[in-house]
């Protein structure tokens, strides 16, 4: 399985990887959905777009504790890793995630498409000016334009708001153009960015998928099925892919 999906991505002229919360797990973030997610634990109503413009200080108070506190200190892990080692081989074209968590960005990868966002910075919702996190007073929320005093708001996609359009025109060409997609931890049940592999498949890519749990894509689409977590399944079929040269 391994020596067979790391022939597909050697004889490959393009390879795209296309990564949900499973990918982020080990490193210690918790998924949104399913039982034991943060869903069931924050409101998700709290991540509304106007709830959100009419109560910023309530959403900053909870996105804050989330976000900035407790996820803040999250690191890439292995999976993360492995796919940054297979760009810099040349083994890997694009990423697409549905992560807003930075992890790609923080364990080197240079091609990624962000189809959620990125919560490490904040927007602007007057002039659109964007700001790092680490440059923005978080001790009175919510938090103002360094610019001109308008409402910050993390940059990544609340209930509500449209995909950044360059992400996701970006991440469609990637997928047209892959010859080989790898679905690493997702289950493919959010719209609209699950279409990508279905979208990579209908142009002629091979789906190797990764994920602990059979997906939307394991019986419809997925050529070959690695299942594990996403670190020891990326770990092996890298390994894989670099003793097979
Ligand atoms: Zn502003």
């Amino acid at each position: 399985m391994y020596r067979q999906a790391a022939e597909l991505i050697v004889n490959a002229k393009r390879v795209t990887a296309f990564t949900g919360a499973g990918i982020s797990v080990e490193s210690g973030i918790p998924p949104f959905r399913g039982e034991s997610g943060l869903w069931n634990r924050y409101d998700p109503a709290l991540f509304e777009i106007n709830y959100f413009m009419s109560n910023p200080e309530e959403c900053w108070g909870m996105i804050k504790e989330l976000f900035y506190d407790i996820f803040g200190e999250v690191r890439p892990n292995l999976a993360h890793y492995a796919l940054h080692e297979m760009e810099m081989n040349g083994h890997l074209s694009a990423i697409v995630t549905q992560n807003i968590d930075n992890l790609h960005h923080e364990a080197g990868s240079r091609n990624v498409y962000e189809f959620h966002g990125n919560s490490r910075k904040l927007v602007c919702l007057n002039c659109r000016r964007k700001a790092r996190v680490g440059e923005t007073d978080l001790g009175v929320l919510p938090p103002s334009c360094g610019r001109c005093g308008g409402l910050l708001k993390p940059d990544f996609v609340f209930f509500g708001e449209p995909i950044p359009e360059a992400a996701e025109k970006g991440a469609a060409r990637e997928a047209e153009r892959s010859d080989v997609i790898i679905v690493i931890g997702t289950t493919g049940t959010v719209k609209p960015a699950c279409h990508i592999p279905f979208i990579a498949k209908e142009s002629g890519a091979s789906v190797i998928e990764v994920n602990t749990e059979p997906s939307a894509y394991t019986r419809r689409i997925t050529d070959i099925f690695l299942k594990g977590r996403a670190t020891d399944e990326m770990e092996m079929l890298t390994e894989t892919l670099y003793s097979a040269g």
